[in-house]
């Protein structure tokens, strides 16, 4: 249904009227042509009665004239009597009688005319018997004669001039009156018309007017109306009471605008809808040309980023300039083929001055003319983004102390940026030595703390773009890219140096200690893939050669860590099949050189490679759990060794065995204890065992429980390489120990500077203030003897006395009395 459907009835009354209208409209020119034919009537037989009159004029005129010419002829014809005169006189007087007809036939004569033309007809008959005379005029007649008869005769003839010229007289005047009568009747004609011409412009005026009045009103009513329409006013109804095709129009006109608001009203709440949606959006719309300017911008956008859509700004300048690329890019997408779309994200600068993530999709709308440009559909994903930032620093970052994790490195290890100098990228691989002491011994806070300080100081060791990891537990590692090996050796050495500096934790100093294997791709058949594991094996070389070393990677490690696991085989037959030994080194009163007792320590021989160190199989013994029957085995043979001195008449003295710090998660360790001293008959007492200081101060309620248990059973417990595990001397008072070991690297500073050290003198007055026992360990030099002796340290141990020996030796030291393998007594 269209707005301006064609009505199938309509009024027909302004036709109608407009008929009317031209019938009124001929009123006039019907009485225009009537008065024009009524006056052209009268002038018609005016004209007539005038052109009648003026010919009887003539005729009265010739009929004067013929007369006048009879008399002329007739006095002519009296003087002569000549024949020729009398001819034209009797011709004269034909003329004349036939004017005379003429004039009694020639219509209209008024009453007096005719009286008059009567009067001259009688006057003439009467000269006709004179004109008779005249006529028949013999010549030369008697001159009295023809006096008399010519008097007769001019007088008659006169008469007759005379009623004609009368006649004449009053003939002109008729034909003056007729005349005068013409022009008047004329006069009355035109202005007849022009009367009736008058009238009818009047009412054709009239009649126009009202027709105006009835059509052009309501059509400039309409005109209005439709003009304010327009102008989007629609207040005033059109009137429809009339019944033609106007109010046909107007009410055609109403509904029209009714239509119109209508629609409009909808169109304005759409709008409005529209608008509060695009006002309370948290999406924004940019519609850019194809020039690259902001040509409209929802009110969130404006507000939030301050896009101004009056002034074209350039959208480039609101985009972070490292995300332009990729907005250009996803402009290009969409630039060519209308309605194609594409997406972009993007950092875009916040009214605030701040960066926010957004997403855009890109719409070509650049045919359409409602839009002619490219429509960005905006969404802030700065919360999301940074949520995702979050969750993947997290999976990518190790919580505690915030270096990266495993899992980055490995991502970074799987695409290693393009290095332009070098190609080739380090790893270091760290394990500190000591941590799990830290933690037992100051808490997990503590080592916490540990943890983080070792993390921020291997980092500030490194240059910024190196990649510090925290790999797990006490393991870090530091990724340096585009780093040769002997750079890569470099750096190690500064973070072994960073990190050597003391550190307090808890009021607890502590000495961080690493084992650090270097790994170089390219070198030493290390790629990209084993990098990681070939730091590690090195690192694990480092460790093993010795605490605190940095180790470079080998090919050859990676046999011999498969001779490990041969070599951890070969262990576990040598323990079956015993083929293991125990050496013996003695403990040296350093007052007089005898031996006090001795350290059982375990020896192998390998078939193939010869003598093992305990640094090697005993930490594998411990990896493969062999270390509590190794110990056992250690413990019986020790005993029993010792049983077997005393049993030969030798003084008795005390055997120390070592415990791993496994052995003491066994609970039924006491029971074996007791049970090998029962079995191989020694007494408690002879009997000690000695821990390591990091297991010894262990905080394990069931470690402790296994001590005092031990200790009740009569042996002694001593602790073992003292100093290496920062225990303060204090808490050791509530320990179940009555002897320190001091660890041979306090002895080793006394080497070379007799002056002393006030480490180990600390130590010694320590010990002295608690009762307990102190053994100076890896004595090898008279200097350091000598120191010892004079600090009233009671025991020593080491290489200057004698290294660790077969029973014989001792046996024969018991015998000698001394504890120097040879006869010669050192101190
Ligand atoms: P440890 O218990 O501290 O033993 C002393 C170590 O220092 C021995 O090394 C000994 O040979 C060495 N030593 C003694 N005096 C000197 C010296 O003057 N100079 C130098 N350079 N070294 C000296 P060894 O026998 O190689 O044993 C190493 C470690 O292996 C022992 O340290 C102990 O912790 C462990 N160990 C040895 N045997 C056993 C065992 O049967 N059971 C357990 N659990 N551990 C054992
Ligand atoms: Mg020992
Ligand atoms: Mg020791």
């Amino acid at each position: 249904m269209t707005l301006f459907q064609a009505r199938p009835r309509r009024s027909r009354k302004l036709r109608t009227r407009f008929r009317v209208a031209s019938l009124v409209l001929l009123a006039p020119l019907v009485a225009v042509a009537g008065v024009s034919a009524v006056a052209l009537g009268l002038t018609r037989s005016s004209a007539q009665s005038l052109d009648n009159a003026e010919q009887q004029d003539q005729h009265i005129e010739a009929a004067y004239r013929h007369v006048d010419d009879v008399r002329v002829l007739g006095a002519a014809l009296l003087a002569t009597g000549a024949d020729d005169e009398r001819a034209g006189l009797l011709a004269a007087e034909a003329a004349v009688d036939r004017e005379l007809r003429i004039i009694v036939a020639l219509p209209p004569l008024t009453a007096a005319q005719q009286a008059l033309v009567a009067r001259a007809e009688s006057d003439w008959q009467s000269s006709a018997p004179l004109r008779q005379q005249v006529a028949a005029w013999a010549p030369k007649q008697p001159l009295d004669l023809v006096a008399s008869v010519e008097d007769a005769f001019t007088s008659a003839l006169k008469g007759v001039t005379g009623r004609i010229d009368t006649l004449r007289a009053d003939n002109g005047i008729a034909v003056a009156a007729l005349r005068d009568a013409s022009a008047g009747l004329q006069t009355t004609s035109l202005v007849a018309v022009g009367i009736a011409l008058l009238v009818g412009i009047v009412a054709a005026l009239a009649v126009s007017a009202r027709l105006s009045r009835t059509i052009l009103r309501p059509v400039e009513r309409l005109h209005a109306a439709t003009d304010r329409l327009a102008n989007g006013e629609h207040t005033e109804v059109l009137a429809t009471d009339r019944d033609d095709e106007l109010a046909g129009l107007a009410r055609a006109f109403n509904s029209m605008a009714d239509r119109l608001v209508e629609r409009q009203r909808a169109v304005d709440l759409r709008e409005r809808r529209l608008a509060a949606l695009v006002e309370n959006a948290s999406d924004g719309i940019l519609v850019v040309s194809a020039e690259g300017t902001v040509v409209f911008a929802t009110p969130s956008l404006r507000h939030e980023f301050g896009i101004d859509d009056k002034q074209s700004e350039s959208l480039a300048e609101r985009v972070h300039p490292d995300d332009l690329e990729n907005v250009i890019r996803a402009w290009g997408r969409v630039g060519a083929e209308p309605g194609a779309s594409s997406q972009a994200e993007a950092r875009l600068l916040h009214a605030d001055g701040s960066w926010r993530h957004v997403w855009a999709k890109l719409t070509n709308r650049l045919a359409d003319p409602a839009v002619a440009g490219v429509v960005f559909n905006i969404t802030d994903v700065s919360e999301r983004h940074e949520y995702e930032q979050q969750l993947t620093w997290q999976a990518l970052h190790d919580p505690l102390t915030g270096l990266a994790n495993r899992e980055l490195l490995r991502r970074r290890l799987e695409h290693p940026p393009a290095t332009g100098t070098s190609p080739k990228h380090s790893l270091l691989y760290l394990d500190f030595d000591d941590f799990k002491r830290v933690n037992d011994r100051l808490g997990h806070a503590s080592g916490d703390s540990f943890l983080k300080e070792v993390g921020a100081r291997i980092a500030q060791a490194v240059r910024p773009q190196d990649l510090v990891v925290r790999i797990g537990g006490d393991e870090f590692a530091v990724l340096l890219e585009a780093t040769a090996a002997r750079q890569a050796a470099r750096a190690a050495q500064r973070v072994v140096t960073a990190l050597q500096a003391a550190l307090t934790l808890d009021d607890h100093e502590v000495r961080p200690s690493a084992s650090l294997g270097i790994a170089t791709v390219g070198v030493e058949s290390t790629t990209l893939e084993t990098l990681i594991g070939d730091a590690d094996l090195a690192m694990y070389f480092a460790k093993r050669r010795g605490k605190g070393t940095v180790h470079a990677f080998e090919a050859s490690m990676r046999t011999d860590l498969v001779e490990q696991v041969q070599l951890g085989e070969d262990l576990r037959v040598a323990l079956e099949s015993g083929a293991l030994t125990v050496a013996y080194q003695p403990v040296v009163r350093l007052a007089d050189g005898t031996v006090a007792g001795v350290e059982a320590l375990a020896r192998w021989e390998h078939p193939v490679r010869g003598a093992v160190p305990p640094l090697t199989f005993i930490p594998l013994a411990e990896q493969l759990g062999l270390i509590g029957r190794l110990d056992e085995w250690v413990l019986r043979q020790a005993c029993g060794q010792a049983r077997a001195w005393t049993d030969a008449g030798l003084p008795p003295i005390r055997v120390a065995v070592n415990i791993s710090g496994r052995d003491l998660a066994n609970a039924d360790l006491p029971d074996v204890v007791r049970g090998i001293l029962a079995e191989t008959g020694l007494e408690a007492d002879w009997l000690e065992l000695e821990l390591t200081e990091s297991v010894a101060i262990a905080e394990s309620d069931d470690g402790r429980g296994v001590m005092q248990r031990l200790k009740d059973l009569g042996v002694h417990l001593s602790i073992d390489d003292f100093g290496t595990g920062y225990s303060a001397l204090g808490r050791l008072r509530s320990l179940p120990f009555d002897r320190l070991k001091v660890d041979k690297a306090f002895v080793d500073e006394l080497r070379d500077t007799p002056g002393g050290s006030t480490l180990v003198e600390t130590i010694l007055e320590m010990a002295q203030a608690l009762g307990m026992e102190v053994v100076a360990e890896g004595v090898e030099t008279p200097v350091q003897a000598a120191f010892l002796r004079e600090r009233s340290c009671e025991l020593a141990q080491g290489f200057y006395f004698s290294r660790p020996v077969e029973p014989g030796a001792i046996e024969a030291m018991l015998r000698l009395g001394t504890g120097t393998a040879t006869a010669s007594a050192r101190p």
